[in-house]
């Protein structure tokens, strides 16, 4: 349930009527906007008759929210959330350009990539340091060491790194090291993990489940802004379907569909989407016209020799022609990296 206030209400009436609702036994989560001050309700509002605080003085209409999330509903939050990545906005008008390669490999490798794809427009630095991988005998990353090698990237180049967390064991020190924190497809609904979230204020990437439906990836992100961490960007990277010529179905919809449900951004991660190198230039082009907020990319030096989805990567001189693209698509739609 959503309260909205009348235009103009003070403050005292604000904390009077979230102080009602405090005693139907919810929780408040109040957005106090340019335009309209909005209490959102938390908690089993099914019995709770709205009539109580239409008839109040200060409530200018009250509304039910259909759908079980809350926090992350654009009805709580009409405005754009803009997350703020160690100094890089994402959302709104801004525009997250990350890319790097899908596993950090060596220190070499990941400051080389790094100082290639900022020269092309990059804002932040993924790589893998901890990888789910399917098969227990793949590559698994190089752990700590190459979070270690990232740290070091961002040292050379002020690039905001973005690397994946599995495991609540590394959250205090992705806290400490890790710009934006990734929470990858595999465990979109580990919700202990996404619980455990709550405990830091780093921003989280959250991707979509492998077969997720919106509702269920908005529920997850309601797990992580409920823990207490407001920081949530949304990544849609591909869903399974019948299809096998492509690793994944790059669902373009789910930009329009998240964007009208949900105040967070949503970037787009063509890569693992397609699976394949030449897929990821019209995709990354059609996901930023279709209104995501950024793009994360996979951009290795040499390709033929990756140790982890070297066909799905982009050269640098590649990925640097495609946001010479995206800067125009870009400005079309009044947003800028
Ligand atoms: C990744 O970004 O490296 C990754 C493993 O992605 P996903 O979780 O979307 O498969
Ligand atoms: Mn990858």
């Amino acid at each position: 349930m959503v309260i909205v206030l009348k235009p103009g209400t003070s403050k005292e009436n604000v904390e009077r009527v979230e102080n009602m609702v405090r005693a139907r036994g919810l929780d408040v989560h109040t957005i106090i906007g340019e335009d309209l001050t909005i209490i959102g309700c938390i908690g089993d509002t099914v019995r709770i008759d709205p009539r109580l605080f239409e008839v109040d003085k200060s409530v200018e209409k009250v509304m039910h929210v259909q759908e079980p999330y809350k926090l992350v509903n654009r009805a709580f939050h009409p405005e754009d959330t803009i997350v703020d990545v160690s100094g890089v906005k994402v959302g709104g008008s801004h525009l997250a350009l990350i890319a790097g390669p899908c596993s950090v490999e060596s220190e070499e490798q990941v400051i080389g990539i790094a100082k290639a794809a900022k020269a092309a427009g990059a804002n932040m630095l993924r790589g893998g340091a901890f990888k789910p991988r399917t098969s227990p005998y793949s590559f698994q990353g190089l752990g700590l060491e190459g979070l270690e090698m990232l740290c070091r990237a961002k040292e050379e180049t002020g690039l905001p790194i973005v690397t994946e967390l599995m495991s609540p064991e590394y959250l205090d020190i992705f806290d400490e090291k890790v710009d934006l924190i990734q929470i990858g497809a595999r465990n979109m609904q580990n919700f202990d993990l996404l619980k455990q979230l709550g405990k830091t204020k780093r921003p989280i990437l959250l991707k979509r489940g492998l077969n997720a439906t919106y509702e269920e990836w908005l529920m997850s992100a309601e797990y992580i802004m409920a823990s207490g961490n407001p920081n949530v960007i949304l990544c849609e990277r591909g869903v399974r379907t019948f299809e096998s010529f492509t690793r994944n179905t790059l669902d373009l919809q789910a930009i329009p569909v998240v964007r009208k449900k949900s105040h967070l951004p949503i970037i787009v991660d063509p890569s693992h989407a397609g699976g394949k190198w030449w897929l990821v230039d019209p995709m990354a082009k059609a996901a930023i016209a279709a209104g995501a907020d950024g793009l994360m990319i996979e951009v290795h030096n040499n390709p033929e020799c990756a140790l982890c989805d070297g066909g799905q990567s982009l050269k640098p001189e590649k990925y640097e022609k495609l946001l010479k693209d995206v800067f125009q698509i870009a400005e079309i739609l009044g947003k800028t990296a």
